[in-house]
C-alpha cells in the first residue's frame, strides 16, 4: 500500500459502509433497505458517537473493523421514566397508531418531541420518549470506503458538503 494512504484523523472527510446490531440483533433504521447503510462524516466535529469516531481514528480506505460498544457509550441507559401515557381523546389520530409506530408531538412552547408508540390500549397510548436505541448494546461492523481532507467551507460549516452532504446546508439555511 503507498506510504501516503489517507488516513482517517480530524479534519477528514470519512465515507463508511456498517451493519449495526443491537444486542445482538441487526437493526435496520426505517426506510433502509440492504443490510448495510452508509455514513458519512467529517472526522473530529462530533457528528458520530465519540466511541466509533476513536476506532475509526488511523483506519484507511478498505479497513474493516468492529466496535462494541456498551449503553452506557453509546445511546444510554434506557429511562423507565420517559415513558408516558395520554388519554386516546388527546391524541387526534389514536386510531391510526400501532405499536412501533414514530410519532412527532408539539409541545405548548411549539417544540417537537419524537416518541414511540410503545402500547395501545382502548383508553391509551403509551409512549416511550427513549431513543430507540437507548439501554442496547451495539456492534458495528464496519468498512471504511472513502477518506479524504475536508475543505475550508467544511471545516468552517463542522460537516462534509458534496455528494451526500447537501442536507447539511439545508440545515444550515434555516
Ligand atoms: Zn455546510
Amino acid at each position: 500500500m503507498a506510504a501516503n494512504t489517507p488516513k482517517v484523523a480530524d479534519n477528514m472527510v470519512v465515507t463508511f459502509e456498517y451493519k449495526l446490531f443491537a444486542d445482538g440483533e441487526l437493526f435496520l433504521e426505517e426506510g433502509q433497505d440492504g443490510e448495510y447503510a452508509e455514513a458519512y462524516y467529517l472526522h473530529g466535529a462530533g457528528m458520530i458517537l465519540p466511541g466509533l469516531e476513536e476506532a475509526l481514528a488511523g483506519k484507511s480506505v478498505g479497513d474493516q473493523l468492529t466496535v462494541s460498544l456498551a449503553a452506557e457509550d453509546a445511546y444510554g441507559e434506557y429511562d423507565e421514566t420517559a415513558i408516558e401515557s395520554l388519554d386516546r381523546a388527546d391524541i387526534p389520530d389514536a386510531d391510526q397508531l400501532e405499536a412501533g409506530m414514530e410519532i412527532e408531538l408539539e409541545d405548548d412552547e411549539g417544540f417537537i418531541d419524537v416518541a414511540f408508540v410503545k402500547e395501545v390500549t382502548p383508553d391509551a397510548i403509551i409512549l416511550d420518549f427513549n431513543e430507540p436505541l437507548a439501554g442496547k448494546a451495539l456492534k458495528y461492523e464496519i468498512r471504511v470506503t472513502g477518506v479524504r481532507p475536508a475543505n475550508e467551507d467544511e471545516i468552517a460549516h463542522g460537516h462534509p458538503h458534496g455528494e451526500y452532504g447537501d442536507e447539511y446546508d439545508e440545515e444550515d439555511e434555516e
